[in-house]
């Protein structure tokens, strides 16, 4: 593999290639431009051409040209280095026996997949009738079908399996590619049966899974046309099957559509998000041609650091019911922990969904979108709707909108909304600040967010000690991946949400990926990664500030505890319990010593 990706960086020109990306002026013997990963009015952004790197003094990255593409068009490393290799005029395919052979195959056999579904499509079957029927009901247009190349998969065991074996492909990487799966007794099985399929193209039209929806037949019809065991069972009948993760089809990042609406994506600076392909092909053939959907999975931080880098706003367009509205408000949270612009769209009327909406009144779509509200003017709208003089709802609904509030960046923009949020509800500005104090002191991982928030009017808030001293921890581990054992066994002095933090960032090694973290704490390890950049010092200094830590976090922890059981004590004396007072002051007993002792 390394010789591969040694060549190809000698082949392309990162100059060159960049230029493609950033423009460039000379600074010295490197290059300097304004940072495509982060906002910025002046240049932080390196080329070297002589290292063959890149480096961001503003957002402390950089790497290779790999590394550059990967970031740029959030990719995966070997669709990344599939890129390069083509542009390079090096075919990842001539180099037998090590690893990028058995990732090129991958595309490969993706490809002829797709080719078979879409042959399938076309044939006269009952059931490929049935399913061009069932797009046709739902308002599709052939150009569209064609345009996004729909398929059909026949509903037999292993007709595919059998179409790519007779095309050279061996059972075990089709296997790989996530088309079949061996059964018991050994043989394979096709994934998807007596369905339509969506192919899942990566940003640059690669063939990378697919998206099987079942047909709205019921069960005995799909299994009279090609008989089979399992087309009874419910996992033939789900909804929707999707190829599984590979190692070119990274769900949490790849956005359905995307290499047909970047270009429009980024001119606009506005990707307007819905929930499934269904909803995406409809709103594209009604011309909005700046749409996106996540495939197989919610969204994801991941999928909006892709769009950030060529978005600015985000519009929504969730289907009407609960469920929907409830994945919105999970996307709006997470797109305004990453400083987009949010705004959310409604469906007027019966239709319920974008798909819906084109097909009963084609043009419409657009207009609703071009109406979109910002986020949080839709959470005043779907939060503050108790009765008059019911200051208990009222109350409620203003403390959920403020946690929304917290969530936005920018200071500013938090600032103007608390200022809608007094006229909206006749509570003093002042009033409300308070309470939104009160607030992000219920939630450590929005403290820092709501002490800027209340920056803006009021004095500076402190963080405690604990938390203080537990950033500065998380920190240092960050900065200095040989701590990172040591940390191992400190992890449970530290609140939360910094303890589960540190789980995750000591049970990994190098580098660590925002898909591996749950997604409430992702903005605080973005944040926490941030703060270790700043850091300075060698080995040695940063090893004897980490014991110092350690320890304070240490007795911080066991007076946390303290104060736990001080409680439990009083509990126990008003209730009169011997037992548990006789262990709770053992308890305390224990922990007091722990201050003291170490
Ligand atoms: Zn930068």
């Amino acid at each position: 593999m390394s010789d591969t990706v040694q060549l190809i960086k000698e082949k392309l020109d990162i100059t060159e290639f960049i230029r493609g990306y950033v423009q460039l002026t000379p600074a010295g013997k490197n290059l300097k431009g304004i940072c495509p990963f982060h906002k910025e009015k002046t240049p932080s952004f390196i080329v070297s051409p002589d290292r063959g790197t890149w480096h961001c003094f503003g957002c402390s990255i950089g790497g290779d040209v790999i590394a550059f593409l990967m970031r740029y068009e959030n990719l995966e490393f070997i669709e990344a280095l599939k890129v390069l290799a083509d542009r390079a005029g090096i075919p990842l395919e001539r180099f037998g026996g090590t690893g990028e052979k058995q990732y090129a195959i991958l595309y490969s056999i993706n490809s002829a997949a797709k080719d078979y579904f879409q042959e399938e499509f076309l044939k006269e079957t009952a059931l490929a009738k049935s399913a061009r029927e069932y797009l046709v009901s739902r308002g599709m247009l052939a150009d569209t079908v064609r345009e996004f190349e729909i398929g059909f998969a026949p509903n037999t065991s292993d007709g595919l399996a059998r179409f790519l074996s007779q095309k050279g492909f061996k059972m075990p990487d089709i296997e790989r590619a996530g088309l079949v799966f061996k059964t018991e007794r050994g043989t394979y099985w096709d994934r998807f049966r007596g369905r339509i399929i969506f192919p899942i193209m990566n940003a640059f039209g690669k063939t990378v899974g697919f998206t099987g929806r079942v047909l709205p037949l019921p069960a005995e019809a799909l299994a009279k046309e090609g008989a089979h065991p399992s087309v009874a069972s419910g996992m033939a009948l789900a909804k929707y099957v999707n190829s599984p993760e590979t190692p070119i089809f990274n769900k949490s990042k790849l956005l359905f559509g995307i290499h047909k609406t970047k270009g429009a994506i980024r001119e606009v600076k506005t990707a307007v998000l819905v929930e499934g392909q269904m909803d995406f092909l409809m709103a594209w053939q009604d011309g909005v041609k700046n749409v996106v959907a996540s495939s197989g999975t919610a969204l994801t931080k991941e999928h909006l650091q892709g769009l950030q880098r060529m978005a600015d706003t985000l519009i929504l367009f969730f289907d009407a019911d609960e469920a929907g509205q409830a994945a919105m408000e999970r996307v709006i949270d997470l797109a305004n922990a990453s400083d987009f612009s949010v705004k959310v769209a409604y469906a007027k009327g019966e239709a319920k969904d974008p798909a819906d909406i084109v097909r009963e009144k084609p043009g419409e779509l657009y207009r609703l979108i071009s109406e979109a509200v910002p986020a949080t003017r839709h959470y005043f709208k779907r939060y503050l709707t108790g009765p008059a003089g019911d200051f208990g709802a009222l109350k409620r609904g203003v403390r959920v909108v403020l946690q929304k509030i917290i969530q936005i960046t920018s200071p500013v923009e938090r600032a103007a909304w608390i200022r809608e949020l007094a006229t909206e509800t006749h509570i003093s500005e002042e009033h409300l600040f308070e309470e939104l104090k009160n607030v992000s002191q219920k939630n450590p991982q929005f403290q820092k967010a709501g002490t800027q928030a209340l920056a803006v009017a009021t004095a500076n808030e402190e963080l405690s000690r604990h938390f203080m001293l537990a950033e500065r921890f998380i920190s240092l581990i960050l900065r200095e991946e040989a701590l990172r054992e040591s940390a191992k066994g400190q992890t449970e002095f530290l609140p939360e949400p910094y303890r589960e933090l540190c789980g995750v960032l000591v049970s990994h090694g190098e580098p660590i990926q925002q898909s591996i973290l749950p997604i409430h704490i992702a903005p605080l390890f973005e944040q926490m990664s941030l703060r270790s950049s700043l850091i300075d010092g060698d080995a040695g200094v940063l090893r004897a500030e980490f014991d110092e830590v350690v320890r304070h976090l240490k007795k911080e922890h066991y007076r946390s505890l303290q104060e736990e059981w001080k409680k439990k004590i009083k509990a126990a004396e008003a209730s009169q319990n011997e037992a548990e007072l006789a262990s709770a002051l053992q308890e305390f007993d224990r922990v007091s010593r722990k201050i003291y002792n170490g």
